[in-house]
Parts: C-alpha cells; sequence; structure tokens
C-alpha cells in the first residue's frame, strides 16, 4: 500500500493533530495532493512540510483524515498487515492485564478487543463472543484494512468465524455504498448465531447476525456487576432493556422480580431465552414490549429499582436540546415511581452530552420529583472500552447510581 496523498494542514492547526486528537476536519485542510480515492493512506504535513501525522484520507467525509499516528511516531510508518497485527497484538495484552487471562481466553470470553480511536484504530469495533467474532469497519479508510484486520484476527484469536456488521449512519457520513439497517456479511469461517457468551457468572445468548450493533452491549458489564451488587430483595424495573441482561445480574443478585421493557419483540425473546439460560425461574421475570416514555407514566409495579439504559438519544449537534427533554421525562417520571430508600440506575450514551449536563438534567428531574436523591457512584462504560484522552468525542457512555428518599 503506497501512501502518496499528502494532506497539508493550516498554519495554527497543527496543535490538536499532535496533541494527540484523530480527527482532521475539513476546515483545518489547506490542500490534499496525490489523492485518488477515499480510504486511501495519507501522510500529514504542516505548511513547512514537516511530518506531523500518518492515517487515511476521506474527501467525501467532514472528517478528512483519522489518525492512525501523530508526531514521531509516524515517521516512517507503513500502513500494512504487521502495523495492524501489532495494533490488533496491543490491544489483546491491554484486555489480557485489565480483564485477566481467564476472561479472554475462556471459552465463553465475550470483551471489546477494539474500540476505535480509543485503541488508536479509528473507525473499527471489534468484539470477540465466545467462538465469534464480530467488527464494525465504520469509515473508507477502515473498509479497506479489512482484509488485513480479519487476517490478523485469525491469527490471533482463531475464532470459529469472523462476521461484519454495517452501521447505515456512519457509511452515509463516509460516502460508503449504505447497507441496510444492522445488516451483516460473514468475512472468514461459518456463521453459526445465536452464541452464548459469560459475564461476571451469568450466560446469554448473542445474536450475532440479527442483534442490535454487534450483538450485545459490553460496555454495561462492569454496571450490571454493580446492580447485582444491590438488588437482593427488591423489584426491578429494567427500562430499555434489550435482551434483559441487567435483568439477568439483578436475579442472580437476588431480586425479586424483574420487569423488562423494551420496544423490540426480538430482544425481549432474548430476555425471556436468558432467563431461561440461567435457570431463572419463569415466575421472576415479566417482559413488557412497550414505548418506555408514556410507559413510565403508568407504571403497575412496584419499583425498588429502575434503570434506564436509552439508545443514543442525540446523534447531531441539532439534537441535542430534544434529547435533554427525554433523558428530563423519562428520569422525572422514574424518580416518581421509585419505592422511598430505592435505587435509580440511569445512563445516557449520546457522546454529544457532557457528563456534567446529564447530571444537571437528572437533578432538575429530582428537584421536579421532589425526590431527595443522593449519587453513590458515578458510572461509565468498562475497561476494554479505553477513551483516547485527547479525543473527547469518544467518551460517550456515562450514567449515575442513586438512592432515592
Ligand atoms: N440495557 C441493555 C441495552 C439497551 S440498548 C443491555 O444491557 O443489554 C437500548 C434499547 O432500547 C434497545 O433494545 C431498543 O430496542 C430499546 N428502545 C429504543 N427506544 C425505545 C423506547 N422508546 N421504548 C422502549 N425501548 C426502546
Amino acid at each position: 500500500m503506497n501512501s502518496k496523498c499528502v494532506v497539508t494542514v493550516k498554519k495554527g492547526r497543527e496543535k490538536p493533530i499532535l496533541s494527540g486528537h484523530p480527527w482532521i476536519f475539513s476546515g483545518a485542510v489547506k490542500s490534499i495532493d496525490g489523492y485518488r480515492e477515499a480510504g486511501q493512506p495519507c501522510s500529514v504535513i504542516d505548511e513547512n512540510g514537516q511530518l506531523l501525522a500518518c492515517g487515511y484520507v476521506n474527501r467525501s467525509s467532514r472528517i478528512t483524515v483519522r489518525v492512525l499516528a501523530a508526531g514521531t511516531a509516524a515517521e516512517g510508518i507503513v500502513i500494512d498487515g504487521a502495523f495492524i497485527r501489532g495494533a490488533l497484538e496491543r490491544a489483546l495484552d491491554l484486555r489480557e492485564a485489565l480483564l485477566g487471562s481467564t476472561l479472554v481466553r475462556g471459552a465463553g470470553s465475550a470483551f471489546r478487543l477494539v474500540n476505535a480511536e480509543g485503541d488508536y484504530l479509528p473507525g473499527l469495533i471489534v468484539d470477540r463472543y465466545a467462538e465469534a467474532v464480530v467488527l464494525q469497519a465504520l469509515t473508507a479508510g477502515m473498509q479497506r484494512l479489512k482484509g488485513l484486520v480479519v487476517d490478523a484476527l485469525r491469527a490471533l484469536l482463531r475464532p470459529s468465524f469472523i462476521y461484519e456488521k454495517t452501521d447505515p449512519h456512519m457509511a452515509r457520513a463516509e460516502g460508503l455504498d449504505t447497507a441496510a439497517d444492522g445488516a451483516g456479511l460473514c468475512l472468514d469461517g461459518t456463521l453459526r448465531s445465536p452464541v452464548v457468551i459469560e459475564e461476571s457468572g451469568a450466560r446469554f445468548q448473542v445474536e450475532v447476525d440479527s442483534g442490535q450493533k454487534t450483538g450485545f452491549y459490553l460496555d454495561q458489564r462492569r454496571n450490571r456487576a454493580i446492580l447485582r451488587e444491590i438488588s437482593a430483595g427488591m423489584n426491578v424495573l429494567n427500562c430499555f432493556s434489550y435482551t434483559g441482561a441487567f435483568g439477568i445480574q439483578a436475579l442472580l443478585g437476588g431480586a425479586l422480580k424483574v420487569l423488562n421493557v423494551d420496544l423490540s419483540e426480538a430482544a425481549l425473546r432474548g430476555a425471556v431465552e436468558n432467563a431461561a439460560l440461567n435457570g431463572i425461574d419463569p415466575e421472576r421475570i415479566t417482559t413488557m414490549k412497550a414505548d418506555v416514555f408514556p410507559f413510565l407514566r403508568r407504571v403497575e409495579f412496584p419499583c425498588d429499582v429502575i434503570v434506564l439504559d436509552p439508545p443514543k438519544f442525540a446523534a447531531a449537534r441539532s439534537e441535542v436540546a430534544g434529547a435533554l427533554r427525554g433523558y428530563k421525562d423519562i428520569n422525572l417520571n422514574a424518580l416518581r415511581q421509585i419505592q422511598p430508600g430505592g435505587f435509580l440506575m440511569t445512563f445516557s450514551c449520546s457522546g454529544l452530552v457532557p457528563e456534567e449536563l446529564f447530571q444537571k438534567v437528572v437533578f432538575g428531574a429530582a428537584v421536579d420529583a421532589k425526590r431527595p436523591v443522593q449519587i453513590l457512584r458515578r458510572l461509565h462504560a468498562d475497561v476494554d472500552h479505553p477513551v483516547n484522552i485527547a479525543h473527547r468525542e469518544g467518551q460517550y457512555l456515562k450514567g449515575l447510581l442513586l438512592r432515592v428518599e
């Protein structure tokens, strides 16, 4: 792969690049020489010809360059199989150090191997689910490198199959051919779905092909374990339940009953199957297909604990105000329903809503609900979802564990 494309950055726009920010927006670009196609490797220089970074370029995207190496680390770099393999090996070593080799190497192992920009591989998500590996190559550049990624994953993890899931929203932003929502493609081996994974002593089915995102929300692993710790003797309302993972952990922690609410029938079927997989008495789990917004206004369930884990409400800046109204609404109505002395575990996965702002909205909800609230924990994605400190945008999931008077 040659990297004859050279992107020159405007004077005064070098600093974020040298500080490690992985995105170069079109407004910072002075000129592009040698451009042939979206996703091709490039060098990034300043107006004096000094090398700033290397990465890949896409003129059809608002983010013209995504950086793979910056500063002195960019000197002499070739983006080839050895580069990708090295990056994946480092990502795997980090997971082993953080999660332990039993979790990473075990039969039902489930973890995020690559968290895109957070692992210095912009555009690439890789999740391991037992014998399966599911990836998302979200940019034109990562689409070009996909073959090298698959080779490296095969050698490193020896999975039964490697499956690719698309993201139509990202595909549009990158000018890629838009595949159908959630469509997938087997890149290596033979698809076998669902696969069964283990998480903190529970087992879950993951529908690799038909599930949401890559099939499971690994980012919530630690927060589900926290819920399990506080659930003994409680009735738990699990809103936006997907396949019921929070509810299963609560039940394994001694919760009396769980009610899962979601709009997706397939997800709720998965929740029932997951309960059976964990030997849970069907009497203790109920599912309801409903829109959480109106549902929370007329709950007929004694809620000692409510979990609110909604989908991303804001995908663009123009949607932030509406997202904040949405968070206010569900948190207010949840707080009104919680029994005195109960808990609210509330999340936002909108990267555009900063943590302080989310807390402010929840505070406003507590004031309106006239419920004194204590913050017990601040919650984030689990450790296999690292964030590059230069890249605020990568910090999407935040939550609060609250005790409600
Ligand atoms: N807590 C889950 C992940 C939740 S993902 C876990 O730990 O696995 C968000 C879920 O919200 C999806 O399953 C989606 O189907 C559901 N959803 C989206 N909008 C909804 C709405 N208005 N009412 C109910 N469910 C909704």
